[in-house]
């Protein structure tokens, strides 16, 4: 019977819930509102396949990277639907297009982020763009399971401990399986999620949220919130809007509040002892951003987005010349170099405990602000204006 000693030891990919054949495990929210495996003892009749199926105490067999691309979808709106280049699309389009079933991350109708399938393209903005929180897997890997056993495509998509869970739980190889595993900094709280909405917004007036806006372009992007009646909240400040133009919105970074949600602030406690860090993967491919381009590919940076992605497996490699991508090889280790968190799990923000004692009763706002050490505005843009040109004497200098 699954018992999670340590937080640390449980990634929340309800492998467990799915596998039960008795149904007796439920996913319960912990105090800081991520989900746990809770047996009904009474209930259990110690089969043990709720441990077997664990991706933490049994790893899956792993993947090597064979080839790493810089890569964006081929269509410009597409790319702007997307959090990086639009991968997930072009991946999506293929499975839709010969009858499959494509599984991603969505927001249910109170903005909870959940795991769900869309079988057709005009379905496809649902899963798109990151939602910067845990998804609820829910039962989408027994749903997954009975597509295969019907012989159809599955594109199972998600973060790399959930792609672990769905291969342990189905427990062996399907021809018509597909996976893609995002790179993962770690997944932040999903009621931390809900107390800044039903804080920051009007919740039931919300029409759709982006968490990467790319008003500015894509490696400038901002979480937006836009309402039923037209109006929208860019969650960085209004006055700069009309003042810069795509590519320079780098500059103001800082000040942007998806800051808050890659913070460190409130993680999975498993997502600081992640056990699938490092470049044995989990997924046929696997997708981030391109960061850092600027540095190390500068003539293939576009404002509009951009992806890595690398390739794992010779299924992947089959599909790759139908993908509708426009893709140039690069070295994995640049890849590597700005994208840290690929090898290394992210370490606890020294004030994490603090804010899940404060939160609760807390203005969200104030408490991250204050435990960031966010200054006031002003402040912050003559501190990344000064940064900027100093960064700037510092690359002429080396000229
Ligand atoms: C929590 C989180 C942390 C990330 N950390 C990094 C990082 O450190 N470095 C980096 O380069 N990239 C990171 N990414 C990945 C990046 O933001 C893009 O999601 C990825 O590049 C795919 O973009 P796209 O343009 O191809 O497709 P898009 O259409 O933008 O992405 C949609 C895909 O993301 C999946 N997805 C969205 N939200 C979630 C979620 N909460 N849980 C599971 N799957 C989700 C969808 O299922 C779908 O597969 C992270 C994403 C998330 C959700």
């Amino acid at each position: 019977m699954i018992k999670i000693l340590q937080k640390t030891q449980c990634c929340g990919c309800q492998a467990c819930a799915n596998a039960c054949p008795k149904g007796c495990i439920s996913m319960q929210p912990d105090e800081e509102g991520f989900l746990y495996p809770k047996v009904d003892e009474a209930a259990c009749v110690n089969c043990g396949l709720c441990e077997k199926v664990c991706p933490i105490l049994h790893k899956p067999s792993t993947y090597s990277v064979l080839e790493t691309y810089a890569a964006k979808h081929m269509s410009n709106e597409t790319k702007l639907k997307s959090s990086s280049g639009g991968i997930f699309t072009a991946l999506a389009e293929i499975i839709l297009k010969e009858g499959g079933v494509v599984f991603g991350a969505s927001f249910d109708e109170n903005w909870n982020v959940v795991h769900a399938y869309v079988k057709n393209l005009e379905d496809l903005d649902k899963l798109r763009r990151s939602k910067y929180v845990q998804s609820d897997i829910g039962k989408t890997y027994q749903q997954a399971k009975q597509f295969l056993e019907q012989g159809r495509a599955v594109l199972f998509t998600g973060t790399p401990c959930q792609i672990a869970g769905l291969r342990n739980y189905l427990g062996k190889e399907y021809e018509k399986l597909l996976t893609a595993e995002l790179f993962c900094h770690g997944v932040p709280s999903p009621a931390v999620w809900q107390k800044f909405l039903t804080q920051d917004t009007q919740k039931g007036k919300i029409s759709a949220i982006d968490f990467r806006h790319k008003h500015f372009g894509w490696d400038a992007s901002f979480l937006k919130i836009s309402y039923q009646d037209g109006s929208s909240i860019p969650q960085a400040p209004h006055y700069l809007l009309p003042l810069l133009s795509k590519g320079q919105g780098f500059l103001f970074r800082r000040l942007y509040r998806l800051r808050f949600w890659i913070s460190n602030l409130y993680e999975r406690p498993a997502c600081h002892q992640c056990h699938f860090k490092g470049l044995d993967k989990m997924a046929n491919f696997s997708m981030g951003d391109l960061w850092g381009v600027r540095e190390t590919y500068p003539q293939q940076y576009d404002v509009n987005g951009l992806s890595a992605l690398l390739v794992n497996t010779l299924k992947a490699q089959g599909l790759c010349e139908k993908l509708a991508l426009e893709k140039t090889p690069v070295d994995l280790q640049k890849v590597v170099k700005y994208n840290p968190y690929l090898l290394t799990s992210v370490k606890p923000h020294p004030k994490r405990k603090e804010f899940f004692r404060r939160y609760q009763t807390e203005n969200f706002n104030s408490l991250v602000r204050e435990l960031l050490k966010i200054g006031p505005t002003w402040m912050i843009l003559c501190r990344t204006i000064l940064s900027k040109v100093a960064h700037k004497l510092h690359v002429v200098k080396r000229k």
